[in-house]
């Protein structure tokens, strides 16, 4: 069997590689010995040390569609936690859909905030923040909200047919069935402490229900909003609507489209949202974002996420509609198109600000010299590399 320490090239030792490496860096160390330019820049290359023992990069899709979930008269809900997908600790989603009049009963997550994309039907939010601003919005197809950590809100299915949405948490020990839902906590404190609070007789309690409804079947809502009980919806000083379907995209490429919303188009979002086309034959080009895990959930056709995670390590792994895929912060990737459909997905990231590098860009943004030797390159060919974004590869 091959010895592992013994670099297969140079015939060097493990020690006396790593003792280079150390000193000079891998590039140097090839130059050093000898590898003339224009030839592979691996030739006579040291050989890092050894990544033995660093663990496989983890799976990182999950069939949520595919999953049961909690069911109900007016409406069900599936989720994603680190339960179902260990990698995701930084986002839980959940696939939501309301009956009209299904009411997704008053509630707040202690741990959380909640980032949503309407994808069929429409839905009203009522909300209020921590300084008594309050506010009901409607939404529909391509609209997104936001709920900071801790808010108190409540979700209506507004007919004429079921809605569906999908939201998005930024942890991902987050659990859809563990929120702070007012029947549970009402139905777990005693009557003559609710009698007091409300002004209520103690008897009005015995009919409360007694645990958490969560989704309940309610009335259709009617189309103009109802006033609020008391409190005057204040001037939306923190709007928690953004319509991100009926945004232009940020930028055109002949192989996708990407529409996004951080906290700059979205000022309340302390998450960033994303809606990215790929059109069939294209490939969202080799990126990755330095701030940010990045949250995937397909709406529709078919996807090949690839990711690079360091000392050697590619994963890819192909999905489709109703699934997520996850990528950590800093790692490498870049998605295919697959099948003749047009790839449609949704990409929520824990962060308030969007950044991403990509290759294209990278490369451009060197001498050429760099690139050069970097991968023993002539000058004539690097100067046929991209000068400038490529984002999506153009459709073959
Ligand atoms: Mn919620
Ligand atoms: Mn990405």
């Amino acid at each position: 069997m091959k010895d592992r320490n013994i670099d297969s090239q140079s015939g060097l030792s493990r020690r006396q590689l790593l003792g280079m490496a150390t000193l000079t860096g891998a590039g140097l160390a090839a130059a050093s010995m000898g590898a003339p330019k224009a030839k592979a820049a691996t030739e006579g290359h040291a050989a890092m040390p050894s990544s033995d023992g660093l663990p496989p990069l983890e799976d990182f899709t999950y069939d949520l569609e595919g999953s049961t979930g909690w069911v109900g008269q007016g409406g069900t809900a599936k989720e994603q936690t680190v339960k179902q997908l260990p990698v995701s600790q930084s986002i839980a989603g959940v696939s939501m859909r309301l009956q009209p009049g299904g009411l997704r009963e008053l509630h707040w997550h202690a741990i959380a905030a909640e980032w949503a994309y309407v994808v069929t039907g429409n839905v009203r939010t009522t909300v209020i923040s921590p300084n008594g601003e309050a506010g009901q919005d409607d939404f529909g197809p391509g609209d997104v909200w936001f709920f900071p950590k801790g808010y108190g809100h409540a979700l209506q299915g507004l007919g004429p047919d079921e809605t569906h949405f999908i939201l998005g948490f930024d942890d991902g020990h987050f659990s859809e069935f563990g929120t702070f839902s007012v029947t549970d906590w009402l139905g777990h404190t005693p009557p003559d402490i609710l009698s007091k609070n409300l002004g209520l007789p103690e008897s009005v309690f015995a009919t409360f229900p007694q645990s958490e409804v969560y989704i309940v079947q309610g009335q259709v809502p009617v189309a103009q909003h109802e006033p609020l009980r008391e409190i005057k919806p204040q001037a939306n000083q923190f709007p928690h609507k953004y319509s991100l379907d009926a945004t232009p995209p940020i930028m055109e490429f002949p192989g996708g489209e990407p529409r996004i919303v951080s906290q700059k188009e979205f000022p309340i979002a302390t998450m960033t949202g994303a809606i990215m086309l790929i059109n069939p034959g294209s490939v969202r080009e080799l990126h990755w974002h330095p701030n940010a895990d990045e949250w995937q959930f397909v709406l529709s056709g078919r996807a090949r996420l690839t990711i690079f995670g360091a000392h050697a390590r590619t994963k890819t792994a192909e999905f489709g509609q109703g699934e997520v895929g996850f990528i950590k912060q800093g790692f490498g990737h870049y998605i295919e198109q697959v099948g003749s459909e047009p790839l449609r997905l949704l990409l929520i990231f824990n962060s308030a600000v969007y950044a991403e590098i990509n290759l294209s860009t990278w490369l451009a943004a060197n001498p050429a010299s760099i690139v050069e030797d970097n991968f023993g390159l002539t000058k004539a060919v690097v100067d046929k590399l991209p000068r400038k974004l490529i984002g999506f590869t153009a459709p073959a």
